[in-house]
């Protein structure tokens, strides 16, 4: 034991740094796995309290930096997974943000769901100073964050994506290449969490229809998790929405982001079943302050606790 903690301290004190900023729900998780390349890991998050917690979980492996940049400096690559696109504008163009970390030689990866144009923004103004700038939304929860069982879908410098491989292969199970051209990953990504919103809405509903009929949460769950509709999700979420246990992996309110996002896209056409569940996610928002809590709260809304609202 003691010759193999030696070894990874060794192994440890002789790698390059890797850089992580925003250590919310999916970051902390996400750097957690980073750790275990063994590389040291450079970090900043607004919460100081969660930064320094981690960092004593991990004696000697995690340095504190003091700002964003500071992190970029240490750092050939950074990821950041912060949550909307003001909290990254502002986080990017801050004093001593992420734009003044970026020279040539730095590599910022962002893991945020976001527009295509926020990102391919950012991405813009990363390369213009002499940066190279990959993004890579994300699909998979906190679960899959905590177990590098993520699925990244990345766009922008292919050189960037190809030297990430490792963080990424520890990070998640499958990493996907979309493009070179900066915003079509997180056009992917919009088209799937489309997807995965509106069907937990179809869930909820069809759960309220059991209890109506005085069918067996449990039964109607048994035949799912059997049948052709059978998926990690819905035999997570089944259960819980069957008890209305909301507590958080997913917030809400991002869920509905991201479908506003979606159906806000210049290229999407009429989308009607996708709008009426998105209308669901901001009733639960707006009328139940559920915002926070996780996406699978979209059953109070579906159950009509929560308002008749019906646009998004
Ligand atoms: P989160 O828990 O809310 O974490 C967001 C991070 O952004 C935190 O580190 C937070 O710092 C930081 N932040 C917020 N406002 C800030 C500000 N004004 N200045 C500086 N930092 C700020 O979110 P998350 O669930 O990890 O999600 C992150 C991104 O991944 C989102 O775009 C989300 O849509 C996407 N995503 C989430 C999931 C999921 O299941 N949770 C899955 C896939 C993709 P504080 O801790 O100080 O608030």
């Amino acid at each position: 034991m003691l010759l193999l903690n030696t070894l990874f301290a060794l192994a440890l004190s002789t790698a390059d740094p890797v850089g992580f900023i925003g250590l919310g729900i999916m970051g902390q998780g996400m750097a957690r796995r980073l750790l275990s390349l063994p590389r040291p890991l450079h970090v900043w998050s607004r919460n100081h309290e969660v930064t320094k917690a981690i960092a004593a979980q991990y004696p000697g492996m995690i340095t504190i930096a003091a700002s964003p940049a500071a992190v970029i400096d240490a750092c050939e690559r950074t990821y950041l997974m912060l949550s909307t696109p003001e909290v990254c504008e502002e986080v990017y163009t801050m004093e001593s943000g992420v734009l003044e970390g970026c020279r040539p030689g730095k590599a910022i990866i962002d893991c945020a769901t976001l527009r295509p144009e926020d990102m391919a923004s950012l991405g813009e103004r990363v390369r213009a100073r002499g940066g190279s700038f990959v993004e890579a939304p994300v699909s998979g929860s906190k679960a899959p964050a905590a177990n590098g069982a993520l699925i990244f879908m990345c766009a922008g410098d292919k050189a960037t994506f190809e030297a990430a491989e490792a963080e990424l292969g520890v990070m998640g199970k499958k990493s996907v290449f979309c493009s070179e051209t900066v915003g079509a990953a997180t056009q992917m990504k919009l088209v799937v969490n489309l997807i995965m919103g509106t069907q937990l809405v179809a869930l909820a509903e069809g759960l309220v229809l059991a209890d109506k009929l005085n069918l067996s949460s449990k039964d109607v769950q048994a035949v799912l998790d059997q049948g052709a509709m059978a998926s990690p999700m819905v035999a997570l979420k089944g259960p819980l929405m069957a008890k209305h246990d909301y507590s958080t992996a997913f917030p809400l309110k991002y869920a509905l982001k991201d479908m506003r996002f979606a159906l806000s896209l210049e290229e999407a056409p009429e989308l009607p079943v996708s709008a009426a569940a998105t209308a669901l996610y901001a009733a639960a928002d707006d009328e139940g302050g559920l915002g926070d809590a996780d996406f699978c709260a979209v059953m109070e809304a579906a159950r009509g606790a929560i308002g008749e609202k019906r646009e998004c």
